[in-house]
């Protein structure tokens, strides 16, 4: 099971891909905590990723590719993974279609624009996990903890009005083509388009609904 989740900043692809992974005994493969990350413990990628996320630019290709193919070379990825923020460009696509990494579907949450600055503004991140919350929309019980360990949450420092605007722009520009690209292609994978301005559970519905049409959905059940 090798899927995609594409969308806008904001979109709930990651709130979604928590539910996706459970259901599917598949890992998550977030390009952006996985740059978090490396910001975090102050590596070389941490130093060359941090000033490009903090303007809302996109990351090297080369670089992004090259850390995603490490990460799938892993024994927990040989069922399947879930791709969160990957590919964002076309090249990307390309270099996991040149390596020869069939994907199953591609599932993209729309949202309007309207709302996305909301959604981003209120985000809440437990980093470690990379577990998501809003601060309206969907709380932790207690204010500011992560439900399942208490630790403090974060609001990531890209989560700016102006930051937004600059991603939004990126997104535009570079990624939202990847749904031609996909839709177009011969024997490409199944590609489901959900609504993502409804409720979290309304969107984690059509999304299950979707996939069960899946020939291996039933995989490892
Ligand atoms: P993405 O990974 O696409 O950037 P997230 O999953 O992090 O998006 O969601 C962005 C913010 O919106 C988070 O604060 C999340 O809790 C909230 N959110 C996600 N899906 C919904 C939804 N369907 N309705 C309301 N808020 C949502
Ligand atoms: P969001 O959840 O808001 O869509 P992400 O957490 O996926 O954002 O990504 C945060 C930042 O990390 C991006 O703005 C970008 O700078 C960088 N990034 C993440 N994934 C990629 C990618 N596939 N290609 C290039 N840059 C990336």
């Amino acid at each position: 099971m090798r899927l995609i989740l594409l969308g806008p900043p904001g979109a709930g692809k990651g709130t979604q891909a928590k539910f996706i992974c459970e259901h599917f005994h598949v890992p998550q493969i977030s390009t952006g905590d996985m740059l978090r990350c490396a910001v975090k413990a102050g590596t070389q990628l941490g130093h060359q990723a941090k000033s490009i996320m903090d303007k809302g630019g996109l990351v090297s290709d080369d670089l992004i590719v090259g850390l995603v193919k490490e990460r799938i070379a892993s024994p927990d990825c040989q069922n399947g993974f879930l791709f969160d923020g990957f590919p964002r460009t076309i090249p990307q696509a390309e270099a996991i279609q040149s390596a020869g990494i069939n994907i199953d579907a591609i599932v993209e949450i729309s949202v309007s624009e309207s709302i996305i600055i909301n959604r981003i503004t209120g985000r809440r991140i437990h980093m470690a996990s990379g577990r998501t919350y809003h601060v309206e929309c969907n709380p932790p019980k207690i204010p500011n903890q992560d439900d399942i360990t208490g630790d403090p949450l974060i609001q990531r420092e890209d989560d700016h009005e102006e930051t937004v605007i600059r991603r939004l722009d990126e997104y535009r520009r570079l990624t939202a083509v990847l749904s031609d690209f996909y839709r177009q292609a011969a024997n490409g994978p199944l590609f489901l388009r959900v609504d993502g301005n409804r409720s979290i559970s309304d969107v984690t519905r059509d999304i299950m609904v979707g996939l069960s049409r899946l020939p291996t959905a039933n995989d490892g059940h």
